[in-house]
């Protein structure tokens, strides 16, 4: 099974909706692992609905990606990668050593269904100038229309993102994978800061130990659709 990136000029953010097709947190989804052994929990973050034009990968045979990750144990900023191989299974690829301690305590976030909404071009052009690419105060309108942007810290689907750290760059551990060069440069598709977006709906202490700079950032494999997964501190 391929996954493809599918190149989207705008970027869209995540937003409860209760017809919403995707679905953020719960329960991962009942599926056999193969590859390498897992002995951490993977937190189930979200499973994207390929139907939904707004996705930003696509793939023939599957309906959903979810999106994995071993929150518990990665504080040091741990890696995975895993490839979907079918809507029944997921081979893991590369799993990093982990820290013993419990950064959160919890198995998984509480569920939401959610959609894909498009950013108009406003909010999208302040997003860039709150992540550093405008050195300047936002002014009153800009301030109050990132409020209602989760802060300015959304979730973040599609179009062009970048980590606080920049492009995600990382080798791929598939073995089948063509590419075979050291740091390919992996574009990311979900961009997940640990910030207040989640706490809207949850009493839980959702991200433990992990400071409010750390972003999760979801990236695929343009040449296998593998995908790779770490934690980056801003
Ligand atoms: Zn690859």
């Amino acid at each position: 099974m391929k996954i493809e990136y599918k190149y989207t000029t705008t970027g869209c953010r995540l937003v409860f909706d209760k017809n919403g097709t995707h679905t953020f947190g719960g329960d991962s989804p009942k599926i056999k692992f193969s590859g390498k052994k897992l002995n951490q929990t993977l937190h189930h973050f979200l499973s994207i609905d390929l139907s939904d034009s707004n996705s930003p990968i696509k793939a023939e045979g599957i309906e959903k990606v979810p999106l994995l990750y071993p929150l518990k144990n990665s504080g040091g900023g741990g890696e995975l990668q895993y490839q979907i191989i079918s809507n029944e299974e997921i081979m893991i690829h590369h799993i990093s050593d982990f820290d013993e301690e419990n950064f959160v305590n919890h198995n998984q976030f509480p569920s939401k269904n959610v959609i894909f909404q498009a950013l108009d071009y406003k909010t999208e052009r302040i997003l860039h100038a709150v992540n550093g690419g405008f050195d300047r105060d936002l002014n009153e309108e800009d301030t109050s229309l990132i409020k209602d942007c989760d802060n300015g810290m959304p979730i973040r689907i599609g179009g062009n993102i970048e980590s606080c750290q920049g492009k995600l760059f990382a080798y791929c551990k598939n073995p089948e994978c063509a590419n075979k060069e050291w740091n390919c440069n992996i574009p990311i598709i979900v961009l997940c800061p640990a910030a207040e977006w989640i706490n809207k709906f949850t009493s839980i202490d959702t991200w433990g130990e992990y400071p409010e700079d750390v972003e999760f950032c979801f990236g695929i494999c343009q040449d296998c659709g593998t995908i790779h997964v770490e934690n980056m501190c801003g």
